[in-house]
């Protein structure tokens, strides 16, 4: 079974390098949602399984901050494990995030490793039952593709 991705930033460029990222990490993906900010990001999970959400912080109409207040107060999305992908390096943001209940907290600028190893880490631990059979070696037919 493949994953379905939520990627919510207001920079498209940066959406598109998650994507691709993401795309390069060898994590089964089902569906890719992209979502400009934390509203579009709700209206997409409240029309989609989504599995996973990588989220920036500092985003307009609502933040990530608020889009992961939401989801960890929400019977229907808790379930779904959020990982920011951020500029915000402050202790106090992190440790914010971190209460909220954060999946994962990656510093933007990042190296594709980087979102690879937190992806898989935060997957291993929130779908351990879905592991053993789909996730698929590194060296899997998306390795060739480039940025
Ligand atoms: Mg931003």
């Amino acid at each position: 079974m493949a994953f379905n991705i939520l990627v919510a930033d207001d920079s498209e460029t940066m959406r598109a390098v998650v994507k691709k990222t993401v795309e390069m990490s060898g994590v089964p993906i089902g569906e890719f949602h992209e979502a400009a900010n934390g509203k579009e990001a709700l209206a997409i999970l409240e029309n989609n399984w989504i599995d996973v959400i990588l989220s920036d912080i500092n985003m307009p109409e609502m933040g990530g901050m608020e889009l992961l207040r939401t989801v960890s107060a929400s019977e229907d999305y808790k379930r779904i494990p959020l990982i920011f992908i951020t500029t915000e390096s402050s202790e106090a943001r992190m440790e914010e995030a971190k209460s909220l209940g954060v999946a994962g907290y990656i510093k933007k600028p990042f190296v594709p490793e980087t979102i690879k190893a937190i992806l898989y880490e935060v997957l291993a631990k929130a779908y351990e039952h879905r592991l053993a059979s789909d996730m698929p070696h590194r060296d899997d037919t998306n390795s060739d593709m480039d940025f």
